[in-house]
């Protein structure tokens, strides 16, 4: 299903589409809160967005330069070209130790190569310790953000999760006990599991060391307690020094949530005595979207999640309508990289109003780059047929100005005679508003009357 068809869904239920809208407009006034508290913020912004440039277009040295760092640190540097081959790392160093059970924080990456479903048809249990990724896990659905990835839930659909899978009090919705009961289980599993994979937000080529954020403490808890570490980035995570995280700490938690900082900014530098340690490097992609002018920028993206938090399709549609790993407007950047085909309809899932460029904290020129794609997908023949005749029709009506004022007349009179040839179930514009009385004559009939000699 594409993502009209899967918006469709979504919004079947208005008062949760309603709802889903207002809390994500609720979080994007608090980054902008946030925001406005810091004088310099636009000047972060900019910073930001010239390490990220320098990181990709220096890419080669600072990957080499990382591994050269960590190694020496006594971690294990691994090269992953897609998504298979990571898995089949993970799954490797997994057996090499005789693991069968591993606990996972947040990472959209490891959605992105479809993990959690690799090992687990290899006979290896996985549990999400991101709370927000229990959930969905729990109901074997997928994120539907990358910050906030129960987003499109209530408490009442958690309560009625948590007593089916935990044992909770049926009905009960009450946030803190449902979220006591998580906590009882997931403890269990981070004292009992000897592998612990997590993400890296931001991965220091001169010190070779990383650093994971998240607001649980659930990556440090996984992290500190297992004898095997596995931390998995795309190469674009890479910034060249350390002194550079204070401008990505400082935007990231603002730009997500409206944090000053996230709860939890821990490093990692080296395995503890007797730990392993282990970092997967992926490229899956990214060496493809870095050779696209165009689009390069994308991977400058730290995953803040402010571009969805505000747009105006994504709050209405919903995060699974995007049928990818990363949703909203990155997502429908990256996605048609990854099979162009398959996510042909994501750019156009956007009104190209600007506020996800507007919000982005490395200065990403989203609305332009979707603009961009659809042109490029239009040129490699991947839009519906009947989308290329309309388009060329009504290219040839606006270029002549006669067939434009005489399909005007038409439209008008036949809104007016026989409207169920535009206001029918075919057409789907139709389907959610109310057909406006056509105006009597055209603005330009209006004008040459009212002129007055001007
Ligand atoms: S594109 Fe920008 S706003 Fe969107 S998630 Fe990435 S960094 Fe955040």
């Amino acid at each position: 299903m594409n993502h009209a068809e899967l918006a469709e869904n979504f919004i079947k239920d208005a008062d949760r589409t309603t709802w889903h809208d207002e809390t994500l407009w609720f979080v994007r006034k608090k980054r902008d809160l946030a925001a406005f508290q810091i004088p310099e913020w636009e000047a972060l912004r900019e910073v930001a967005s010239q390490i990220k440039h320098n990181g990709l277009s220096n890419m080669h040295n600072y990957l080499v330069a990382f591994e050269e760092k960590a190694t020496a640190n006594g971690i294990k540097i691994h090269w992953a070209i897609d998504a298979l081959e990571h898995n089949q790392i993970v799954h490797r160093i997994l057996k090499e130790n005789g693991i069968a059970e591993i606990i996972k924080s947040k990472s959209m990456l490891t959605e992105e190569c479809h993990l959690n479903e690799y090992l687990e048809e290899n006979g290896v249990d996985v549990v999400d310790t991101d709370l927000g990724e229990r959930i969905v896990q729990l109901r074997q659905e997928k994120p539907s953000h990358i910050v906030l990835p129960a987003i499109h839930l209530k408490k009442k659909d958690v309560g009625d999760t948590f007593h089916k899978h935990l044992g909770t009090d049926e009905g009960s919705e009450d946030p803190q006990y449902l979220t006591e009961a998580a906590r009882q289980h997931l403890r269990e599993k981070f004292v009992s599991r000897k592998a612990a994979l997590t993400g890296v937000n931001f991965a220091v080529a001169e010190t070779g060391e990383f650093v994971v954020c998240t607001n649980e403490g659930n990556a440090d808890m996984g992290a500190h307690l297992a004898d095997v570490h596995i931390a998995c980035m795309g190469f674009e995570k890479i910034i060249p020094e350390r002194k550079h995280l204070g401008v990505f700490l400082r935007l990231l938690a603002r730009s997500a949530t409206g944090q000053p900082i996230t709860t939890y900014s821990s490093h990692f530098k080296k395995p503890r005595p007797g730990q392993q340690m282990h970092i997967i490097i992926v490229d899956n992609g990214r060496s493809q979207q870095l050779g696209r002018e165009d689009f390069r920028n994308s991977l400058k993206c730290i995953r803040c999640g402010a571009c969805m938090n505000t747009c105006p399709v994504y709050r209405r549609s919903g995060g699974h309508s995007y049928h990818s790993a990363v949703a909203g407007p990155i997502g429908s950047i990256l996605a048609p990289n990854l099979d162009m085909r398959k996510n042909a309809d994501l750019p156009f899932a956007s009104t190209l109003c600007g506020s996800c460029s507007n919000v982005c904290p490395v200065k990403i020129d989203i609305h332009d780059q979707l603009y961009k794609w659809r042109q490029v997908l239009v040129k490699e023949g991947h839009v519906p047929f009947s989308k290329k005749v309309a388009m060329r029709a009504m290219t040839f009506t606006l270029s002549h100005p006669k067939v434009f004022n005489a399909a005007g007349k038409v439209g008008r009179g036949m809104m007016g005679l026989v409207p169920f040839t535009v206001s029918n179930g075919l057409n789907p514009w139709y389907k959610q508003r109310e057909m406006p009385a056509p105006p009597k004559e055209s603005f330009r009939e209006w004008f040459s009357k009212n002129r007055n000699g001007q």
